[in-house]
């Protein structure tokens, strides 16, 4: 879409909201600007300001993951405190076999977070 047709279209849309569905290439005197121009409302965007409207349309699973995120750090947080605990625990005569359970559901953390880290591809 060249130049003049955006500006067309801008005025014609005015200012309703629009979702910036769908862009096409913008065109000045002929030639593309590498600029990205909305379709629907005509309004220009930048390569990056398209990429990051696409990025903000997984927001809510970006969020969302990034929820998540500090979740798991609450938790190890709390893990923490807990070894200190495990640590005092272990000055005073502790059965093994209470601690039993500590370790099991341990391991089974620890498998999940080489999981997690594997399929996030951080490792
Ligand atoms: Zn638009």
């Amino acid at each position: 879409m060249n130049y003049e047709e955006a500006k067309a279209l801008q005025e014609s849309w005015g200012d309703k909201p629009c979702d910036h569905r769908s862009f096409t290439d913008k065109y000045l005197f002929g030639s593309k600007t590498g600029d990205f121009v909305c379709e629907q409302c005509g309004k220009f965007f930048t390569q990056r300001q398209k990429a990051q409207r696409v990025r903000s349309k997984e927001s809510p699973k970006l969020d969302k993951l990034l929820e998540q995120n500090t979740l798991i750090k609450d938790r190890l947080a709390v893990l923490t405190k807990r070894k200190d605990l495990l640590a005092e625990l272990g000055k005073q005569d502790v059965s093994s076999s209470m601690l039993d359970p500590f370790i099991q559901e341990q391991e089974s953390l620890i498998a999940l977070a080489d999981q997690l880290i594997k399929e996030i591809g951080a490792g």
